[in-house]
């Protein structure tokens, strides 16, 4: 078995938290494992539990169509999610469930080797930035932050928050995530030709 395939079997018999119980299939994530670019979301909804993949409901679609706005295949970066398996009535996952989770994206991470991770949504940057959280995740969406071994975190608003606020004024969320995305495309074109 190679790393990739070690760590999925991992992921399918895992027990450490209680997400284990409810799952049908744990969710590890897809795309390139060579990419320069990650996106991180929070954890599995249904249709994503019900197919072992991520970010495929409305939220994951829309994640798609505003990649494919900006250019951007999602086969061309890595996608995961902080919790691999669907919390029950997708309430967000507790500080345990991430506790016991970190240890397969650490790995995800360690293996792509990424310069850029975009987390989707608060709960995922909250694993990323901490204490930098304390004012929402309108406060840090789009800023460039600096972690560990050198990558840098653009956080974004959640696609299912797009979902809930429709305006595409300027200064509305989606017109925030639509700058947002071109500036993170723009930066990983650039991380591409330096590469
Ligand atoms: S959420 Fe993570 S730690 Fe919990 S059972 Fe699933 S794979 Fe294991």
């Amino acid at each position: 078995l190679n790393l990739w395939e070690e760590l999925k079997f991992e992921v399918s018999i895992c027990d450490r938290c209680r997400l284990s119980q409810n799952r049908t299939n744990p969710v590890l994530g897809e795309g390139n494992t060579k990419t320069l670019l990650m996106f991180v979301g929070e954890a599995p909804g249904k249709e994503e539990d019900e197919n072992g993949r991520p970010f495929l409901g409305k939220a994951g679609q829309l994640l798609t169509k505003i990649f494919n706005s900006v250019q951007l295949e999602r086969e061309e970066v890595y996608i995961t999610n902080v919790v691999k398996c669907r919390p029950p009535r997708n309430r967000n996952p507790e500080e345990d469930e991430l506790e016991a989770c970190n240890r397969y994206l650490e790995t995800q991470i360690a293996l792509i080797n990424p310069k850029l991770i975009v987390p989707v949504g608060a709960v995922a940057s909250k694993y990323f930035l901490k204490e930098k959280m304390q004012d929402g995740i309108s406060a840090v969406r789009g800023k460039i932050f600096d972690w560990d071994g050198g990558i840098k975190i653009i956080p974004i608003f959640h696609p299912s928050y797009l979902l809930r606020n429709t305006s595409t004024k300027e200064g509305s969320p989606k017109w925030l995530t639509w700058q947002d995305m071109q500036n993170i495309k723009e930066m990983y074109e650039n991380l591409k030709e330096a590469d």
